[in-house]
């Protein structure tokens, strides 16, 4: 592995980055990524991607033969997934006497108050998700064989492997989450749909989406409010937000840019982008505090680190540190300190049963994925029934390809779920339940951010006394979510 092929892997990023925030923040009307990649395409030769395979050893090796091997398999399938993606962007369906578009149902299920034809509306959705699906099976059968074809015993394997994963010790983890946390979660379950009015029998997961939405605490959460919010949380750890250069937070309204907030690491440390087009409401906050929990992240790294360091290893860690900001919101000191939210309980119950609902469904979905990436003939019915069974709600089989991303993101999350609450107790034992105000706190978050991603999370979590990466805090946690 030479210097100039880790140092050309960065360029591809930054380049391929910068054409990211430039689509997604609106200030260009097309994502044109494959000229990037044709460019670049000899950092994802077959014969590279073999030879790196057999002979990485050290740490920054190893990182920079999962990512090479990971964009040499999309690099395949681009094709493919450019007109999944282009189909559904372009996908309509007829709604009360006007076409709308595939991309809109999801925010009109979340905001129909009638469950009627909040239920039309997913059937309608589902239609269109399953029309890609024969599309869907190309790909994954490309990816499986070409994973058979570098000598990986199956997909599952490559991924488990190259980022290490570990499947099997998580696996049983989740199995343990889901049989641990089944009983509260069905009981908070049916109180909410009966609420809601609708039958346990006849509920969907759009029913979900609608209840999720919480537009009932959309009064505490001010658009005017976001940004002060967040800068005030960092300035309790000592972190001057207005005086970061790296870090530009762009918050100005664009007809293009996309409504959800993103994090943009163009070139790291010295060019991050925190982009959000403020619309104020729950999730709205939820999604800025977790994207600025990856800017402090990454805006903290330190320079000289090589680019595999910075950027590439276990993902998990960055994600984590996104999930330690995300979750301020369900911490009812940081909501009255911050916020000056004194009456947080009806809020926090729904945002923690939110966060049990995930997480099952996470758990549920690394369970199915593994099955999927395994043997594809009858992933279907077992999407189905694997989900369902978790959510208590009727989850369709047609989402069963949709509703996955590639190379075991899913494990990631989990992994990144674990950490966050291992990393907050820590926090907490160290500098007080306050830890968000004190400097000392973030004087450590700071020490810990510096490193990039050189370290997993179960080497981050050793360091700070843990057994590993174990997830009977997380459980213990999730188990509790009635007791606000
Ligand atoms: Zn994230």
């Amino acid at each position: 592995m030479n210097q100039d092929f880790e140092q050309q892997a960065e360029t591809f990023h930054q380049i391929l980055h910068q054409e990211y925030y430039l689509a997604e923040a609106g200030l260009k009307e097309h994502l044109n990524i494959i000229p990037i990649y044709e460019r670049y395409s000899h950092l994802f030769e077959e014969q590279l991607v073999r030879r790196l395979l057999s002979s990485a050893r050290t740490r920054q090796e190893t990182y920079l033969t999962e990512w090479t091997t990971l964009e040499y398999l999309e690099n395949l399938v681009k094709g493919h997934t450019e007109y999944i993606s282009n189909e559904m962007r372009n996908a309509t369906v007829e709604w009360d006497g006007q076409r709308v578009p595939y991309h809109s149902l999801r925010p009109m299920m979340s905001n129909e108050p009638d469950t009627a034809r909040r239920h039309q509306l997913e059937a309608l959705e589902r239609g269109v998700t399953a029309s890609a699906n024969p599309e869907r099976v190309d790909r994954l059968s490309s990816l499986h064989s070409r994973a058979r074809d570098l000598g990986f015993e199956s997909y599952v394997t490559l991924c488990d492997r190259l980022r290490g994963l570990q499947l099997d010790m998580l696996s049983e983890q989740m199995q343990t989450l889901l049989d641990t946390t089944r009983q509260v979660f069905f009981r908070r379950l049916e109180e909410y749909l009966h609420h809601m009015q609708v039958p346990m029998e006849e509920a969907a997961p759009c029913d979900i989406l609608a209840l999720f939405r919480g537009k009932r605490f959309d009064a505490l959460f001010l658009e005017d409010s976001m940004i002060p919010v967040l800068a005030k949380t960092l300035c309790g750890m000592g972190i001057d937000l207005a005086r970061q250069d790296n870090l530009e937070v762009d918050t100005e309204a664009r007809a293009l840019k996309t409504s959800r907030a993103f994090c943009a690491p163009i070139r790291i440390p010295e060019e991050v982008k925190l982009v959000t087009k403020p619309n104020g409401g729950p999730d709205d906050y939820s999604s800025l505090m977790h994207e600025a929990g990856h800017a402090q992240h990454f805006a903290h790294v330190d320079p000289s680190l090589p680019f595999s360091f910075k950027r590439l290893g276990d993902n998990s860690v960055t994600e984590g540190y996104a999930f330690l900001f995300q979750y301020l919101l369900l911490n009812p000191r940081w909501l009255r300190k911050t916020m000056g939210i004194t009456d947080s309980g009806e809020y926090v119950e729904l945002a923690r049963f939110r966060k049990l609902w995930l997480l099952r469904r996470y758990a549920s979905k690394l369970l199915y994925e593994r099955q999927l990436h395994t043997e594809l003939d009858g992933a279907e019915k077992e999407y189905a029934s694997l989900l369902s069974a978790a959510l208590g709600v009727s989850v369709s089989a047609e989402n069963y390809l949709a509703d996955t991303d590639d190379a075991f993101y899913c494990a990631q999350y989990l992994r990144a779920w674990i950490f966050e609450v291992q990393l907050r107790r820590f926090l907490e034992e160290q500098f007080g339940p306050q830890w968000f105000e004190t400097r000392e706190a973030g004087d450590h978050l700071i020490s810990l951010w510096q490193r990039g991603q050189e370290f997993r999370v179960e080497e981050l979590a050793t360091d700070m006394g843990y057994d590993g990466l174990t997830a009977e805090y997380l459980i213990e946690e999730l188990a509790q979510t009635e007791a606000v």
